[in-house]
Formats: C-alpha cells, structure tokens, sequence
C-alpha cells in the first residue's frame, strides 16, 4: 500500500535550530512511571516508538538536580554520569531509527518536596508546596539563582553528552520557571519579579545560557503556556501571555506550546476531545519564526494535515496517541490509517506515574512490556503449532486474545453470547461522555476483519457441553463479569436491602432500567463508573445524589486526572455530593447511611438506590469445565480463563490479560519468575563501590 498524497505534509523534514526532523510526528515528553529508576524498559519502550516512525522522541520530566525531586513519582534524572549512560540507551536506540531525541530538563521549585533527598526546595518565593506536602520552599536569592542557572546549563551539557538532539527549558505546569514567568506568584521586588521583563528574566537567561552550552548541536525547545489562568475553563484567554511570548520568540530554537489547565491539556475524552487547544493556538504561530507543536490527542490524519496547512501548528505533537500506537505515524506513511489503535482517552497511562508504577495503557497491552517480556506493537511470534484455540466472551479480554492469536497465525474461534461484539466496552459506551471507548472494540473487530483464520460465532452462549463438543485444543473463557447488588463491609459482602426491594446496578441502567423517583447512587467503587451512572440518571430528569464512603468522590480517578474534574462536573449538573458514609440499609423509601469516621447515622429520603460496588465474575462455564475434568482429571483441551471472569478490575486489565494469554500460548513460561526485573543489583555495584571507598 502506498500513502494517499493528502498525508505528504506530515512526512516533510522540518529545520530546528541545528537539527532535523525527518517527519512532523512529535512524541513530546511525557511520564512514565520508569525515569531513573529503570533506564532499561524506558530505553525499549521509547525505542519502539522511535522505529514506529516518530520522528522526535522525548523523555518525561528530566530533573537537573537532586534539589528537584519529585518521589514517590519517578521523573528521569540528568545528575551525574551514571544516567547519562541511562539515557544513552534511549538516545542510542531513538538514533537508531532515524529520530530525534529530546530531554525535558525539570526544576520543579515548590512542587517538588525532595522528600527523598531532602534538600529543601527553592522557588520564586516562600510557597507551600504545591501538591500539598507540609513542605514550604524558601525564596531564591541571587546566589540560588545563579546555582540554579549553573545546574540547569551543567544538565544541558550532560544531556548533550548523552546524545539528546533536543533539550527543553520547561517554563509551564507550575514549575520553577512558570512560577517565575506568573504575575500572581511572582511578588518579587528585585529584578526577577515586577515588570513583564523582570519575570521573563530568568527565562530568557536559561534559553540563552543553555543556547550557549549545547546549542552548536542541541536545539533548544521551549516548553510555554499559551493562555494566562488555569481556571479561565475553556476560554482562550490569552491576557499577558501574547506579550509575554513576544518578548521571547525567537530566542529557542522549537516552542512546545500548551494551556495553563492541565486537566484540559491532558483531559480524559469524558470531559475533552480531539483537538482542544486549538482555539488557544490562534495566535502563537504568527508571533515567531520558529517552528511551533502542540498537543491534541490527534488520532485522525485529515485533522493533523489541517492543522499544519491552516497554520496553528508545524508539528504533530503526542504522547498518549504515541502510547496507544506506537505506529502510528508508519500506519499512515503505509496508507493504512485504518490500522491506527486510537488512543480513547481514559488516561490510565497516566496513572503510572500517578501511582509510580510503569506506564501502561488499555489500547495497547505491550506498553511497557517491551524491554521485560520482549512484547512488540506490531509484532508477535508466529504460531508454533496449528492449534485450534476456542475464545469464549468478545469483551476487551475475549477480542484481544482474538486478535492476538490470529496474528500469530493460530485458528481461532471467538464465540460470544450476545448479539454484537465488546462486552463491557459496547455497553458502558453508551454512558455519558464515554463514546470513545468503542474503540477498544472497534480496533479490534477491524483487525479480526483482516484475519481469515479467526471465526466469529455471535449469538453463541455456549455450555460446558458446547465446549465440549467443540473440538478444540485449547479453551480460554473471557465471560467477563457482572456488577453485585450488595456492598463489601469491612471483611465480606453484605445484603443491603431486604430481598424484596429492588436494587440497581450499573448493568441495570446500562440496560435500559431508571429508578422511579429521587435516587442515592452509591459509589464504592471509586472509579468512573459512580459518576457517570449520576449523570446519566440526573440527565435522565432524576434527583441524584452520590454518597462515597471515600473522602472523595471518584477517588482512583484522580489516578488517570480525570477526577480532578468529576466533583465540578456532577455539582455543575445538580447532582448532590456526599462522602465519607458508608451504606447500612435501603427501605424502598430512604437510605440509611453512617458516617466513616463517627458511626452516626442519617437517613435519606430516596425512592432508587443504585449500588456501584463490586462485581461477581461470570465464572460458571469456566467452574463447569473444570468440574467435568473432576479432581486431577483431564479435558481433551488446555482451559484457561482471563479478565473480568477470572478477576474483575479495570479494561486496561483485561486487554493485557487477553494479550498476554495470546503471547504465552505454547510457549514454555516459568511462573516463578515470568518476568524479567529491572532493579538495581547490587551484586554488580558492590566492586566498584568497594575500591572506592579504599581510595
Ligand atoms: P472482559 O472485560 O473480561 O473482556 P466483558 O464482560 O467485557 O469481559 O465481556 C464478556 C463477554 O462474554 C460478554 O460479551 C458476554 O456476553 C460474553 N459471555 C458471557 N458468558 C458467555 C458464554 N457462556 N458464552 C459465550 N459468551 C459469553
Ligand atoms: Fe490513550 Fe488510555 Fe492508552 Fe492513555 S491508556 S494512551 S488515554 S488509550
């Protein structure tokens, strides 16, 4: 196949600065939840997309100095040689693809306790700190900011060492340098603070000097809020800023441009869709010469073509549409957009470094298994028998193990009970703001379309006797699960209402069923699913109150960012908010609640009771199958079961379950190690540090 001409723009080489991006696809930085601590899997995984086709590929926050540490999330490092050589790794394996390699050099100033290190933060001025740690930063005096100076140009250097093509002043996200450039935290009456030149000051000092150090060979990106106030809720104001912007614009090499409100510039597709900032990018391409990119979750060729002809922006800049495919950018030069695996915005590869873990991401399961298990993208070990391979469930489990199997060239047949494919994605798609989750299903029925050895069998619900029958040499059962009526009290599951009463589920609603007057939806879950069951209720007319046993409402949420907006959305649609109260009883006429801290009890006046708790695997054919074998008995066939219905937890679980099922199939795996772990060994440290402390 041949690319479609319409898409020659993105594939023009483009000047910055002493470099040259072979294409107009920018991976821009984002976390990781690996950075220092295991330089490896990040090299692999940054690697991967550099050989997809993106022509720049960045790190995640870089800190320059032990001063600026972000622990318990991971940030990557630029404080000695030992992770210049960790860098080396991504910027050998980056090289190797004919991309370029960029580092965000990070100084956090009061968002950064320095928990680990415990040196104490320096900002513009004496703040608290700015996640909430009983930490305050002291003001930089002129000596702290020459220090500050000298480490930010000693880490571009040692970034040039490593072999970054690209190196960022990051001046926005409330960092040191924003808080210095923001004329609310900048009270400074030196000549850092006051004037629009005073606070651009230490900026422009910080392009020029690390101009100065690595420019020869290194361009300098600078990283730069497009819009004055975070709290401006999707206006474009853009207030100073256009000044403030002018004042620097042709100094770096590339501006890397984005929005002060970061629940908007990263927005889970509940709230923010394709192509946000745009309305914010007006301006900035024609107040410089140099070459602009921007973020948007852009998916679709056509929208990222307009956006270079029409001028906003000269670079296609991504970080999750790069997590969820890799190859995109190879896709579209291949003329195959079809094949891109859109990323759907639930913002799980964020809470990786929400939660210090490695990234992952619910599109695509190999994000972050490249460098452990050796998963790739795109590629997957053919087949090494020619096994028929019978998949019950077409959820996220059921399809991905599908499609994986059938690509490594397996027969397969996928039988699902329902009339149409995707189990739990098809259903809760159809939820508020969650229509982007359809793609989880869509990606991988169009791939199963291009397999010819996978059958598809819908309206199949299918017996132990049916598996039986089958013939097939290896079973996986993926029948998902379904959402429990009772409540889990401190060490079991427990009734709630007498059996009498009618109790819904989100499987209730996701099916068509409204309570029958004001309505308590109770929400043990903590994810997604409570709020957006309240919304769909209070849209559907009800009076609606969520009541959390949490001390905040949608509390994981605030894992993937999107719960910084569910309070504001739901009380902005009227529903009413209550937490810390646990569920003791429903009547059919009021809820009986106690409070998580005191015990005491109220009453509620409700007619509906929605129970957004836990869920029960649908484990039954799998238990059926395995009864027929008896104790130590044998089927005629491997059994095995995967996702929901083995254990309930998010999509992205379920994809990597399907997935992995599919990569192990006759496969020897050693499950007592069946991961490669990336750790500091001591065993290989010890000499070097031995002699040291000898001489
Ligand atoms: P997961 O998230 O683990 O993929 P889902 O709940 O999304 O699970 O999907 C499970 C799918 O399995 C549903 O589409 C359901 O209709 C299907 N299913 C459940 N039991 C059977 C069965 N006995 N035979 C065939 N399909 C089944
Ligand atoms: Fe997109 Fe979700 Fe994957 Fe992140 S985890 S890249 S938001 S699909």
């Amino acid at each position: 196949m041949t690319r479609d001409p319409r898409y020659d723009i993105l594939f023009q080489p483009l000047q910055i600065g002493p470099v040259t991006t072979k294409n107009r696809f920018y991976q821009v930085p984002h976390c990781t939840g690996m950075g220092w601590a295991r330089p490896r899997t990040l090299a692999e995984m940054r690697g991967v997309k550099a050989e997809g086709g993106w022509g720049v590929v960045c790190t995640e926050y870089c800190s320059i100095h032990p001063a600026s540490d972000d622990q318990l999330h991971i940030s990557a490092s630029l404080w000695d040689d030992g992770d210049i050589r960790s860098h080396r790794l991504m910027t050998d394996k980056v090289h190797a693809h004919g991309a370029l390699a960029g580092v965000e050099l990070w100084f956090g100033g009061s968002r950064s306790a320095n928990l680990a290190t415990r040196l104490v933060s320096m900002d513009v001025t004496s703040r608290p700190n700015g996640v909430g740690h009983p930490f305050q930063s002291r003001a930089m005096d002129k000596a702290d900011i020459r220090t500050y100076r000298r480490w930010h140009r000693n880490a571009a250097l040692r970034a040039r060492e490593a072999g970054f093509d690209i190196v960022y002043v990051y001046a926005t996200h409330g960092y040191l340098l924003a808080n210095f450039l923001d004329p609310e935290t900048n009270t400074r009456g030196d000549e850092y603070g006051g004037s629009l030149e005073n606070r651009t000051r230490l900026v422009r000092e910080v392009i020029e000097e690390t101009k100065d150090a690595v420019g020869d060979r290194c361009a300098v990106a600078v990283r730069f809020a497009a819009d004055e106030r975070a709290e401006d809720d999707g206006q474009p104001i853009p207030g100073e800023r256009r000044e403030m912007f002018s004042l620097l614009a042709e100094l770096p090499d590339l501006w890397d441009i984005n929005v002060q409100d970061y629940s908007l510039e990263m927005g889970a597709s509940r709230f923010v869709k394709e192509g946000a900032l745009e309305p914010y990018m007006k301006w900035v391409r024609s107040v410089t010469t140099k070459p602009v990119v921007t973020v948007g979750r852009y998916t679709s060729p056509d929208t990222m073509v307009r956006m270079i002809r029409s001028g906003i922006t000269d670079l296609i800049g991504a970080a999750r549409p790069s997590i969820a495919d890799p190859y995109l950018p190879t896709k579209i030069a291949e003329g195959r957009p079809e094949d891109i695996r859109e990323c759907i915005g639930c913002n799980i590869c964020y809470s990786g470094d929400s939660l210090s873990v490695p990234i992952r991401c619910t599109q695509n399961p190999t994000m972050g298994e490249e460098w452990r298990q050796g998963w790739h993208p795109e590629k997957i070990t053919p087949r090494s028998t020619d096994a028929l391979v019978l998949v019950v469930g077409a959820g996220p489990a059921g399809l991905e193990a599908a499609r994986a199997l059938g690509a490594r060239g397996y027969r397969v047949a996928l039988a699902e009970a329902g009339k149409v494919l995707g189990g739990r994605v098809t259903r809760e798609a159809t939820l508020p703001g969650m229509s982007e989750y359809i793609r989880v299903r869509d990606y991988r029925v169009q791939q199963l379309q291009k397999l010819p050895n996978v059958e598809i069998y819908l309206d199949s619900h299918l017996t132990p006797q049916d598996v039986m029958e089958f013939g097939a040499d290896h079973v996986v059962i993926a029948t998902g699960a379904r959402w429990r009526r009772d409540v889990f009290g401190p060490k079991r599951f427990a009734p709630i209402a007498d059996p009498a009463t009618t109790v819904l589920t989100p499987d209730d609603i996701m099916d068509g069923l409204l309570p029958g007057g004001p309505t308590v939806v109770f929400d043990a879950d903590g994810y997604y699913m409570g709020g957006v069951i309240a919304e769909r209720l209070r849209k559907a007319g009800l009076d609606v109150t969520l009541v959390t046993p949490d001390d905040r409402v949608s509390r994981w949420a605030e894992n993937t960012g999107e719960g910084w907006r569910v309070p504001g959305h739901l009380i902005g649609l009227g529903v009413e908010l209550i937490t810390a109260q646990r569920l003791v009883w429903f009547d059919g006429s009021s809820v009986t609640l106690a409070c998580e801290h005191s015990g005491r009890q109220r009453v509620l006046a409700a007619k509906g009771l929605v129970v957004v708790g836990h869920r029960v695997p649908v484990d039954d054919l799998y238990t059926g199958l395995r009864d027929l074998a008896g104790d130590g008995g044998t089927l005629p066939f491997t059994l095995a079961r995967i996702g929901d219905c083995e254990a309930p937890a998010i999509i992205a679980a379920a994809t990597y379950a399907g997935h992995r099922y599919a990569q192990d199939l006759d496969r020897p795996v050693d499950i007592d190690l069946p991961l490669r772990h990336e750790k500091i060994d001591v065993g290989a440290e010890l000499p070097d540090l031995w002699q040291r402390a000898a001489e």
